[in-house]
């Protein structure tokens, strides 16, 4: 398909839209503003929206600043204060990558400035090297996110299913990106697609790209991007003691790499297919329900199982053995920085305890 350039460059219809209609976002440097951006500020929150909407990421983002303002305090902080304040955004894997490319940028005495040096740093993919690269250092640099992704396949109605398509993406958007204004137009990019050519009811008539849009001249801009057949997720089950003794409640801590690494977690079995019911010693278990979550590859039913015990129970029984319990009053629980799949159990026994018997 022919895209109508329509004389006037893609770039100079975008940026003139996002000189007056740029979302005004908690780490972004307004356009026209002449401020320089902090690149320990547009990498942090880069790394958030990447697990979160934008109002989300908008907290985190404060409180990780507060905490930590710089990149060298970040990277002094302890592992246990990170994880703890990323609690409930998932895939923790980020957030210890976070740590470490704190530590090695730290150590260099600042952020790398060019793409490649960017993706050599700890967790730091195309996406968000190009991201920083563009809008923190002003690099010709082309970050693809969802946003992007979709008005790129509509712009140019690209109709490879993603993720294979990506390339075509990249080629297509590569010469596009203006030499004086990357970070603009990387930004514009992602805010077209956050707020008028949207997943559903793409607003074309207001779309600055309209004239020279081959999804938008077809007629069919939702037929685009095209998406491969979902793989179905496995399924895993697993269970989780909770154990009460004296108003505390016996938390362990995850071994710092794999799954939830490195977090608070209630102890329990492992998680695999038809994990079979097991106790880690005699007590009066009363079944709670179960809580779901989807991790990226696969999803995991997790029984709750409860006791109450007047004396703690003996470490070395059953399956509690080399775990070491941390003791924690139940009412600290809910600020202890549980991550999802734990915070969800809280919650099921606070709902159970709030119903009336
Ligand atoms: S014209 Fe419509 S489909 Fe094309 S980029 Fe704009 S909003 Fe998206």
């Amino acid at each position: 398909m022919r895209v109508d350039s329509q004389s006037e460059p893609i770039s100079t219809r975008l940026l003139r839209w996002y000189d007056a209609s740029a979302r005004t976002l908690p780490w972004r440097i307004a356009p026209g503003s002449g401020e320089t951006p902090d690149p320990y500020r547009v990498w942090l929150a880069e790394v958030m929206l990447q697990q979160t909407g934008v109002l989300a990421a908008g907290r985190y983002w404060r409180r990780f600043l507060e905490l930590w303002p710089t990149v060298q305090a970040l990277a002094a902080a302890d592992d246990a204060d990170v994880m703890r304040e990323w609690a409930g955004l998932g895939y923790y894997a980020r957030a210890r990558n976070l740590l470490a490319a704190a530590r090695v940028v730290a150590g260099m005495g600042g952020f790398p400035e060019t793409e490649v040096e960017l993706r050599a740093l700890p967790g730091i993919g195309p996406y968000t090297a190009a991201a920083v690269a563009a809008i923190a250092f002003g690099r010709r640099a082309t970050a693809i996110d969802a946003n992007v992704e979709r008005v790129a396949c509509r712009l140019f109605a690209l109709d490879t299913p993603l993720p294979a398509g990506r390339k075509a993406i990249e080629q297509a958007l590569g010469p596009l990106v203006p030499a004086d204004r990357p970070g603009d137009f990387t930004q514009a990019m992602m805010d077209l697609g956050a707020t008028i050519c949207t997943p559903r009811g793409p607003r074309c008539l207001l779309c600055p790209l309209q004239a020279c849009c081959a999804a938008a001249a077809l007629g069919t801009p939702e037929a685009f991007p095209v998406k491969a057949p979902k793989a179905v997720r496995p399924q895993r089950q697993g269970h989780a003691w909770w154990i009460e003794h004296d108003g505390n409640v016996a938390l362990v801590r995850r071994p710092p790499k794999g799954l939830l690494g490195g977090m608070l977690a209630l102890p329990g079995t492992g998680w695999s297919v038809g994990e079979a019911e097991r106790f880690p010693f005699d007590a009066d278990w009363q079944p709670m329900g179960a809580v779901r979550h989807v991790f990226t590859h696969f999803e995991l039913s997790l029984r709750l199982f409860r006791t109450q015990l007047r004396t703690r129970p003996p470490l070395h029984s059953g399956l509690l053995s080399g775990e070491q319990l941390i003791w924690t009053p139940r009412e600290s629980l809910a600020g202890a920085g549980l991550p999802t799949l734990y915070a969800r159990a809280l919650a099921l026994i606070d709902q159970l305890e709030a119903e009336p018997a």
